[in-house]
C-alpha cells in the first residue's frame, strides 16, 4: 500500500496545504485500487497532481465536517462534466446523512448524482478492490469514524494495516482501530496547555499515547491547523511514543 498526502491542513485550508485528503493505493496482481480518505477544501485540485479523480475506486469520508468533505462538490462536477469522462458512478462511504450533506454542498443542477452513497456500519467491513476497510465510531461532536484499512504490502505476499483516526479525542473506538497498525495516520489538531476542551481532537501528546497503547509501528501526525506550529505537536508526540514520528506534508508518501 502507498499513502500519499494530498492535503493535511487541519480545520481550515492553509497557505501550504489543502484540508484533509489522503490518497491510498494498493496493487494486487497488476490491478491497482485507489481510494481517497476525506476530500476537504482545496483538495480536489491537488488530487489532480496524482490521479484522475474520476477513476478512483471510492471516497471514504471519516465524518461530514466541512474541512473533510466540501470538495466532493468539485468531484461531482468532474464526474458529470469533465471531457475526460464519462465515468462510472463513484462509491462514497460516510456516516448516516452523507447523501443529504453532499447534495447540500453541491446544490441541485437537475442532473442525476454521480455518487452511490453507502453508510458506515460499525463492525461491518467494506471491500474495495484489494482493500478491506473497517469503520470504528470515535469521539467527535458529530458522528465520526476511524478507518482501519488492510491491504497488500509492497513486498509480495505481505498484508499491511493503515489506520486513519479521522477527527477524534482518545476513545475505545480509535484504540481498537489502531491496534497493531503498521502506520497510524493520526490527527493532532490541539496543543497541550492551550486547547483544554475534550471530546473533539487529539493533541500531539495524546496521538503519541494512542500510538504507544495500540502498538502502532509508525505515527504520522496530520490535521494541524495553520495557527499551530507542527514542530510543537511533533515534540509532544515524541514524549509519549518512542517509535518513528513523521509530520504529514503535501505530496509526502509512505509505502507499507
Ligand atoms: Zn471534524
Amino acid at each position: 500500500m502507498k499513502l500519499t498526502v494530498v492535503g493535511c491542513s487541519g480545520s481550515v485550508s492553509g497557505p501550504e496545504s489543502a484540508s484533509s485528503c489522503y490518497l491510498l493505493q494498493a496493487e494486487d496482481r497488476g490491478t491497482i485500487t485507489s481510494v481517497v480518505l476525506d476530500l476537504g477544501s482545496g483538495a480536489f485540485g491537488q488530487l489532480l497532481r496524482f490521479v484522475d479523480p474520476g477513476t478512483l475506486d471510492g471516497v471514504l469520508l471519516s465524518h461530514l465536517h466541512a474541512d473533510h468533505v466540501v470538495d466532493t462538490a468539485a468531484l461531482e462536477v468532474h464526474l458529470k462534466y469533465a471531457p475526460t469522462g464519462p465515468y462510472a458512478p463513484m462509491r462514497v462511504f460516510g456516516p448516516e446523512g452523507t447523501s443529504e450533506r453532499l447534495a447540500q454542498i453541491a446544490g441541485d443542477d437537475g442532473a442525476e448524482s454521480p455518487f452511490r452513497v453507502e453508510a458506515w456500519r460499525p463492525g461491518e467491513r467494506v471491500r474495495l478492490g484489494s482493500l478491506t476497510i473497517e469503520p470504528f465510531p470515535v469521539l467527535h461532536p458529530v458522528p465520526a469514524f476511524a478507518l482501519r484499512i488492510t491491504g497488500p504490502g509492497e513486498r509480495a505476499g505481505t498484508t499491511r494495516v493503515l489506520t486513519f483516526t479521522g477527527d477524534t479525542d482518545l476513545c475505545e473506538g480509535v484504540s481498537r482501530a489502531a491496534d497493531g497498525a503498521d502506520l497510524l495516520l493520526a490527527e493532532a489538531a490541539f496543543e497541550e496547555g492551550r486547547d483544554h476542551v475534550r471530546g473533539i481532537h487529539l493533541t500531539g501528546r495524546r496521538a503519541g499515547e494512542l500510538a504507544s497503547g495500540s502498538g502502532a509501528r509508525r505515527l504520522v501526525l496530520t490535521h494541524i491547523p495553520p495557527w499551530t506550529n507542527p514542530a510543537t505537536v511533533r515534540a509532544e508526540a515524541c514524549t509519549t511514543f518512542s517509535g518513528p514520528v513523521d509530520l504529514a506534508a503535501p505530496g509526502a508518501c509512505w509505502s507499507l
